[in-house]
């Protein structure tokens, strides 16, 4: 479904990804880890379509289809969803008309309907009908924002779901309730890039269901069992770099 070929990515003409093969099937799950600055954030946003990233070697394909010349929205439209790392704040929209609008145009609800449905996934995901009535994450906290993120996920139902460190600056309790929502999106079908830092939330997901790819300096270096994050942790990335020879 998703296929990342020999990708080359540059901002402000810095090359920052080097290089980059990933294949994801329908269904799938992938976590990929790698140390702070790996480049783990600019290959979600690279294969979202953000603007500022430039694709300088090598190809993004979607069910067959080039998609690196095609806008985030068209990205969007075809099933590719991207939480973010960290999710900005749209002051001025509400979230409740925002959501309505998504239902509206991606899935032709009526609008009324997809009031009640939002209503009650965000009850899912611990938000009051109230909380709707809000600006998008405008004072939000950090938590609030990763659940936020997840309500929009599970109303688009995507074909591959990317999440940028989904437990980043999220309390233990949030944590739980976000793993659960992955684990149930990924149960109705969507394939998961799931990006992680710490691989905190994995604590929380059952390794037998996903994969595990390293990245190291712009290129994924590793590919193994989801076991392997158990090593990760007690060994940390230089070593297990040291030890593989993917060391530079
Ligand atoms: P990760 O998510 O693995 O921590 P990133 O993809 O955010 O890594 O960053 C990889 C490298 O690219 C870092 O050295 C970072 O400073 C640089 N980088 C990423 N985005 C930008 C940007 N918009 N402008 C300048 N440098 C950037
Ligand atoms: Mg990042």
């Amino acid at each position: 479904m998703l296929k990342v070929e020999n990708l080359h990515v540059s901002v402000e003409n810095k090359e920052i990804l080097r290089g980059v093969d990933l294949s994801v099937e329908p269904g799938e799950f992938h976590v990929i880890m790698g140390p702070n600055g790996s480049g783990k954030s600019t290959l979600a946003l690279t294969i979202a379509g953000h603007p500022r990233y430039t694709v300088t070697g090598g190809r993004i394909l979607f069910e067959g289809d080039e998609i690196h010349e095609l806008g985030p929205d068209d990205r969007a439209k075809r099933g590719i969803f991207l939480a973010f790392q960290v999710p900005p704040e749209v002051g001025g929209v509400k979230i409740i008309e925002f959501l309505q609008q998504v239902l509206v145009e991606l899935r032709g609800m009526d609008p009324v309907k997809a009031y009640d449905l939002i209503v009650e996934k965000a009850k899912e995901l611990w938000f009051r009908e109230e909380d709707l009535h809000r600006y998008i994450n405008v004072g939000f906290s950090g938590g609030e924002r990763k659940r936020l993120e997840l309500l929009q996920a599970l109303l688009v139902e995507p074909k591959l779901l990317i999440l940028d460190e989904p437990d980043s600056g999220v309390d233990v309790d949030s944590l739980s309730v976000i793993s659960r929502k992955i684990e149930e999106l990924h149960r109705k079908g969507t394939a998961v890039l799931l990006i992680t830092h710490y691989g905190r939330i994995l604590g929380h997901l059952d390794p037998s269901t996903f994969r595990v790819h390293v990245m190291r300096s712009g290129k994924i270096v590793m590919n193994r069992g989801g076991e392997f994050v158990k090593e990760i942790e007690e060994k940390g990335f230089q070593a297990i770099f040291e030890e593989c020879g993917c060391d530079e």
